[in-house]
């Protein structure tokens, strides 16, 4: 059994958190929520993760604040960090499930696609993270998501894919011919969804706009 430690803005804290619960002797894992600028003090995700390494964690990573593809850029960095250190652990990665300005009471209309989930989940894999998962906002669907993505590499379907058909066959028994036609992964890999609501802006402003 091993111990998860997450949602530290300061590795400092982090350090001592695996510190501590290093005398439990179980293997630790340890997320920062942080981005690749580094934590509240500036640290870089690259020494966040020397430092969470060298305290003794087993496994790190980020979870929560920021979207799938920032938190693979973080996760990345991290493992530059410790690649030229010479030091080697498994990472793990648990990001939001939408993006921001919408944060916390309107983010409905921001929650990621499960075909978003899988080519984050594919962009994770191929960085080299082994526990690939989501914080806020990822539904069971999206869980889901991930381990259809990595089917071949697992060897396996999760059990819930048994209650559909994957990209074609629940569609290709669809009563309608456009429906029909998309039953294909091509179509939804390719789909930009619109948010659609009248009067709504079809996109968002960032804070720093
Ligand atoms: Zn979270």
């Amino acid at each position: 059994m091993h111990i998860f430690l997450q949602f530290f803005e300061h590795v400092e804290e982090a350090v001592w958190a695996v510190e501590v619960l290093k005398t439990s002797s179980k293997p630790i894992g340890v997320t920062l929520c942080i981005s690749p600028h580094g934590d509240m003090d500036g640290v870089p995700p690259g020494e966040c993760a020397v430092r969470l390494v060298k305290a003794g964690a087993d496994i790190v990573g980020i979870n929560c604040h920021l979207d799938p593809l920032t938190c693979v850029r973080t996760v990345k960095l991290m493992k530059a960090g410790l690649d030229k250190a010479r030091l080697k652990t498994h990472l793990m990665i648990q990001p939001l499930g939408f993006s921001l300005p919408e944060f916390p009471f309107a983010l409905e209309t921001r929650a990621m696609t499960r075909w978003d989930v899988q080519k984050y989940a594919r962009e994770a894999y191929n960085v080299g993270i082994c526990y690939i998962g989501g914080c806020c906002g990822f539904e069971a669907y999206h869980i889901r998501a991930i381990a259809e993505e990595l089917a071949a590499e697992r060897g396996f379907l999760p059990p819930a894919s048994e209650k559909y058909g994957l990209w074609r066959a629940a569609l290709e028994m669809h009563s309608k011919p456009w429906v029909r036609a998309r039953a294909c992964r091509e179509y939804w890999e390719n789909l930009l969804p619109a948010s659609g609501r009248p009067k709504c802006p079809s996109m968002a402003t960032p804070a720093d706009e």
